[in-house]
């Protein structure tokens, strides 16, 4: 497996152009490659024996939960059973900017409220300057800008936050994948372990010139006080590990390739699936799992392939629909009581600082 993982990896970095497959067949995992241009037919990569369990069997059957043939469309009272009754237990959730907006984080897409529209401020020659690293190293500080808007403590989780909280204290959270780089799940609660931070983090940065790394919080100080952060090594340009365009992701974003088979149930929330390669999880869980989206409108694979008997769609408000969903779970108590319990110890910690 470890072979395999490696393989795999080598061939599905972000610039490689293909598409890998993943199948569950009987009780066996097939790993298929499928690269653009090479040939018509996926190449397979490998099998990987799992277990299914009789609850799992009955999510993976054909006929889905249903008898037979008969597929009948599942709902979102439908998952929070399956969640209740602890037959979903490795959750896997996708997070973009439509969790953090309530909060008040500016989106980077929308236009008119995104981050890109309000850039003017920071005097760059376009809004996605901000972001390249040949801008940066001619003009970090507008970059230090915005990290010392997203430095903890100048924003708080939300209720959305709280319930993927809620989740992993459950036990039930296999890991979240976001493309938020405001670090509000840390806040939230969720230890690094669950995360991957697709596209980077504030929380570690890393010297521009020796590559050595450090915690973003020894640099909280110069980034507060409006000063480029400088290796005290080196004395090379620290940049916080926010992935730039053109950048890898960090390696963790390829726990995926272990994650996605092994989930059985993915939650979309709040993105619009419109940057690659993460868009792409969406399609990378098992076709036999519930998806559900919860999202102001229909996107990706929720609009641009015929729907699944096992998309769930709750559309509209972010938040709405997150209460929505731990109402059906009978969560609301719990939900109100961890997110008092936290907004104090944040609001002690302000004190404190
Ligand atoms: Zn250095």
């Amino acid at each position: 497996m470890v072979l395999l993982h490696r393989f795999s990896l080598l061939l599905f970095k972000p610039s490689c152009r293909g598409l890998l497959k993943l199948r569950v067949c009987r009780n066996l995992l097939i790993f298929t490659w499928k690269h653009h241009g090479l040939s018509s037919f996926p190449r397979i990569l490998g099998v990987r024996q799992v277990s299914v369990s009789s609850a799992q069997a009955s999510l993976f059957c054909p006929g889905g939960r249903g008898d037979g043939n008969i597929k009948e469309k599942l709902s979102l009272q439908d998952v929070a059973s399956l969640l209740k009754n602890k037959q979903c237990q490795r959750v896997v959730v996708m997070a973009g900017a439509g969790v953090s907006t309530p909060s008040g984080i500016p989106d980077f897409r929308s236009p008119g409220s995104g981050l890109y529209s309000n850039l003017q401020q920071y005097d760059i020659p376009y809004p996605e300057a901000i972001f390249e690293l040949d801008y940066f190293f001619q003009n970090p500080k507008p970059f230090f800008l915005l990290a010392h808007e997203l430095y903890p403590g100048n924003y708080r989780p939300n209720s959305a936050h709280y319930f993927l909280r809620l989740l992993h204290d459950k036990g039930l959270l296999l890991r979240l994948y976001t493309q938020n780089i405001d670090g509000l799940e840390r806040v939230a609660g969720i230890p690094p372990s669950k995360l991957v931070e697709a596209h980077g983090t504030f929380a570690t940065a890393t010297c521009t010139v020796c590559r050595r790394s450090y915690a973003g919080q020894e640099f909280r100080v110069d980034v507060m006080e409006g000063r480029v952060p400088q290796c005290p090594v080196c004395t090379g340009l620290i940049k916080p590990d926010i992935v730039f365009f053109g950048e890898e992701l960090p390696q963790r974003f390829f726990l995926y390739l272990a994650d996605f088979p092994l989930a059985d149930l993915l939650f979309i929330i709040g993105t619009s699936l419109e940057v690659e390669p993460f868009a792409s999880l969406a399609s990378a869980a098992r076709s036999s799992i519930p998806r559900v989206l919860i999202n102001r409108d229909l996107v990706g694979p929720f609009i641009s392939q015929s729907p699944r008997y096992n998309d769930v769609t709750q559309l509209g408000d972010v938040i709405s629909g997150v209460e929505t969903l731990v109402s059906l779970l009978g969560w609301t108590e719990e939900l109100r009581e961890l997110i008092q319990r936290e907004t104090e110890k944040l609001d002690a910690q302000q004190k404190d600082s």
